[in-house]
């Protein structure tokens, strides 16, 4: 029987050494990726707007991973702070393997753009689209030097077809898509892969919020309900585990993707319903 350094590869933790900055990485599906990451060996960092709970997520992440994890306060559509968050990450483990530009707001369900209000419109800019930039652009200063590196957003089905999602987050989702391949473009020549995931329906206090407060076990049987693959009990590991494909060497040769996982939703169209 070989010893356990000739053990299959695939017993291996995927982001062995790798260092990750996940926004958005205190709940959700940025919480389920900073888990799965940890697990899977990344050193991870996690970049929020809520202090109590970043602080308690990556404590317990910690413990239960023995990986270091830890939080840095950070508005993405502040640059100073997304400019903090990179240099504090860099700074406490020498570089930045994968950026996860996940952090996300729905903004106000008001359905007419007779009285949509340019305020409510651009806040939802600012953290989606705008916020995605700064932590891209932050990323990249880091990661052209070291000729290597994979920046990641979380986009959203509402980037390909109608699901009666808000104006506002729909445009800036189509936003992300598009930033995504500009980028991938740009950054290829740098050995830099981008790429951006577009969940379905995710039981996630955003989608709880969004659904009037529902509780998570019935928004997990909406979400499962709606999508066309049954019988799959949906949750945000299932974006994590999508964010972990592409952030390992696993998809070494994959950039410019918009990586739907929403259990064949998208496929129906529901503009008609409307
Ligand atoms: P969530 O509310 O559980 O997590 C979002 C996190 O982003 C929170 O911790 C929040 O504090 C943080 N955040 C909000 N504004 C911020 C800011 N200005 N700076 C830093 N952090 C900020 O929601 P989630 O569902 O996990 O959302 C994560 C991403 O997934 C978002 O981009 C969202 O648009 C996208 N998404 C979610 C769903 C879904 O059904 N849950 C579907 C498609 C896309």
């Amino acid at each position: 029987m070989a010893g356990s350094s000739s053990l299959p590869t695939y017993f291996a933790k995927r982001l062995e050494g790798k260092v990750a900055l996940i926004t958005g990485g205190a709940s959700g599906i940025g919480e389920s990726t900073a888990r799965l990451f940890a697990r899977q060996g990344a050193k991870v960092v996690i970049a929020d707007v809520q202090s109590d709970l970043g602080h308690s997520v990556s404590k317990e992440i910690r413990s239960e991973s023995g990986q270091p994890v830890s939080y840095v306060q950070c508005d993405v559509a502040k640059d100073s702070d997304v400019e903090n968050a990179v240099k504090t990450a860099v700074s406490m483990h020498g570089k930045l393997d994968i950026m996860f530009n996940n952090a996300g707001i729905t903004g106000k369900y008001d359905p007419s753009i007779l009285s949509i209000e340019r305020e409510d419109f651009k806040k939802v800019f600012d953290i989606n689209v705008y916020g995605g930039f700064l932590g891209a652009k932050h990323a990249a200063r880091v990661m052209i030097p070291q000729k290597k590196g994979c920046i990641l957003f979380t986009a959203s089905i509402a980037s390909v077809c109608y699901c009666g999602i808000p104006h506002a987050y729909t445009a800036a989702k189509h936003a992300v898509v598009g930033l995504t391949k500009n980028l991938a473009v740009e950054l290829g020549k740098h050995g830099i892969r981008v790429n951006c995931i577009s969940p379905g329906g995710i039981p996630t206090p955003l989608a709880s919020k969004a659904m009037g407060g529902v509780d998570m076990k019935t928004l997990q049987e909406t979400c499962m309900a709606d999508a066309i693959l049954k019988g799959v009990p949906v949750d945000a590991n299932d974006v994590a585990e999508a964010a972990l494909y592409l952030g390992s060497e696993e998809s070494k040769f994959v950039s410019g993707l918009n990586v739907v996982v929403d259990g064949a939703y998208s496929l129906r169209n529901y503009s008609s319903t409307n």
